[in-house]
């Protein structure tokens, strides 16, 4: 085992778990044996809920100029420590070394825009009537639970860590048991920015622990990130017990290209899309609409596809079930009539025989009804679905039950902005595979990839993490007693 067994986080301190259930956290590039995670009880959730609330009761009191002194020096150690994070996470989740640079490094800008809350939290002040005043203050929410996925070991808990910490709540954090280490990483980093022992608590865990989290009354709101169908889970049963909940699920992304569209760029888009972190990305490309005679693209896009080499430039899909899973849906295409124009299955790197490979993967003339046109696929698949026009493009892209992201590739402005207003999702891109909303805007899908009012980051997040208090002052003697008359 190359690292230490992981350990819960409590009150600034490493905690055995009370449980005895542990999981082996394996790496996905050849399937080492990394760590083990334990997989906590309700026992030691309720420990770090004690803690967070604990925290919360002076953490909250902390001036917000204050607070995010504590990311100003967590950015410079990020920074600091870029290179050993950005091993960890190709180690742990499988992806390539500059896929997981990148994650570090949007960790880095996330953490950027929870340092500028004293400039957006300023509130409102108006004197609504003579001598009267009102004004607004945003008051943290209390103790946030955050549950991420396995895709983006960093990103992901630091889409809610900075803001929701700099915003004055405290935090339990729920790893995902597949890839548990960046967390611990990130404490220990959070720790030596100056952050307070309680404000951020670890949890490790699976099932048990989430469902613990959704009833635990001593939970104000749940942040969740993963798959549809535990995200609806966690909405309905969070929600149940009162609390605020933002859920966000997967994603089947649609990609419009048309005749007129740049060969060139939107070949290496479309494939950069689907490929990239290996299709382990709910905004990744999955389903491409080819609008029309678009076969000199298509083929470009199978050119592109052929230099990507996994172990070199495509990084393992996280499991060996993940794997089987990424295959079958290729051989079920393929079964029901769909062309593979170029084939990632039984794909073994040299020397890495016990990773998980599934090279990038083209898959051409599939029909609507097909699995791989309407399933989250979550592997470097694209399925091409040939269409006669738009409207029939966007009649598929609508149906889905998804609602991530959407793209257009055109030279035609005009074609662009009616895709983009027509298109049901939340994050669209023109001439861009992967429309990731950059700081200050929020990150957020619509229909089945996101359950719950607000976005988890951004401006938007900043909803979701207080609650808003209205104050009207008096100042003046004169004023007449019923000053709203
Ligand atoms: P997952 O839903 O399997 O797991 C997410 C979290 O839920 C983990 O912490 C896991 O321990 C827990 N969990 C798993 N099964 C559970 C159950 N039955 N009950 C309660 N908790 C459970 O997701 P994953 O495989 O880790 O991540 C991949 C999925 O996440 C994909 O569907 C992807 O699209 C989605 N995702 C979405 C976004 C987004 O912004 N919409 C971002 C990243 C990933």
């Amino acid at each position: 085992m190359k690292y230490p067994e992981i350990t819960n986080y409590i009150g600034g301190e490493k905690v055995s778990n009370s449980g005895n259930r542990f999981l082996d956290v394996v790496s996905p590039l050849d399937g080492n044996l990394l760590s083990r995670v334990p997989l906590s009880t309700a026992a030691d959730l309720d420990s770090a809920v004690k803690s967070a609330r604990k925290a919360f009761e002076t953490w909250s009191k902390v001036p917000v100029k204050e607070r995010v002194q504590v990311f100003f020096k967590y950015k410079t150690l990020l920074e600091k420590h870029m290179e050993d994070l950005t091993f960890l996470v190709h180690e742990e989740n499988g992806k390539t070394l500059d896929e997981a640079r990148a994650e570090i490094e949007k960790s880095i800008e996330l953490t950027e825009f929870a340092c500028s809350m004293p400039q957006l939290i300023g509130g409102e002040l108006l004197e609504v009537s003579r001598g009267v005043e009102c004004r607004t203050d945003f008051a943290p929410v209390g103790v946030v639970a955050s549950i991420v996925p396995f895709n983006f070991p960093s990103m992901v808990p630091n889409w809610t860590l900075p803001n929701a910490i700099a915003l004055g709540n405290t935090v339990v954090l729920k790893p995902s048991e597949m890839v548990p280490l960046s967390s611990v990483r990130l404490a220990e980093l959070l720790k030596e920015a100056g952050l307070p022992d309680g404000v951020l608590n670890i949890v490790n865990g699976d099932r048990e622990i989430v469902e613990a989290i959704c009833d635990h009354p001593g939970i104000d709101a749940v942040t969740f990130v993963g798959s549809t169908k535990v995200a609806k889970i966690v909405y309905a049963r969070a929600s149940q017990s009162y609390k605020r909940v933002v859920a966000l699920g997967g994603a089947k992304n649609h990609l419009f290209v048309l005749p007129d569209a740049n060969p060139l760029m939107t070949a290496t888009n479309v494939t950069a899309s689907m490929s990239g972190c290996a299709g382990q990305r709910c905004m990744a490309a999955s389903a491409m609409l080819a609008v029309g005679n678009v076969d000199h693209i298509v083929n470009m896009i199978c050119d592109e596809a052929r230099k990507v080499v996994p172990g070199k430039n495509l990084g393992a899909v996280i499991s060996k079930q993940a794997k089987e899973r990424i295959e079958n849906y290729i051989t079920e295409a393929e079964k029901q009539g769909a062309k593979i124009l170029v084939d990632g299955r039984n794909t073994v790197v040299a020397g890495k025989e016990n990773g998980f490979y599934v090279g990038p993967t083209v898959i051409d003339f599939v029909t609507p009804e097909m699995s791989v046109a309407k399933e989250e696929i979550f592997g470097p698949v694209i399925s091409i679905l040939r269409v006669n026009t738009v409207e029939e493009g966007l009649k598929i892209e609508n149906a889905n039950p998804y609602g991530n992201a959407a793209s257009v590739f055109t030279q035609s402005g005009a074609l662009a902005r009616y895709i983009s207003d027509n298109a049901s999702a939340g994050m669209v891109g023109v001439n861009i595979g992967v429309p990731v909303p950059r700081e200050p805007f929020s990150f957020g899908g619509w229909n089945d990839s996101k359950f719950g009012a607000n976005d988890i980051t951004g401006k938007s997040s900043i909803h979701f993490f207080t609650k808003l208090k209205k104050t009207t002052v008096k100042w003046n003697a004169e004023a007449k007693t019923n000053w709203m008359s």
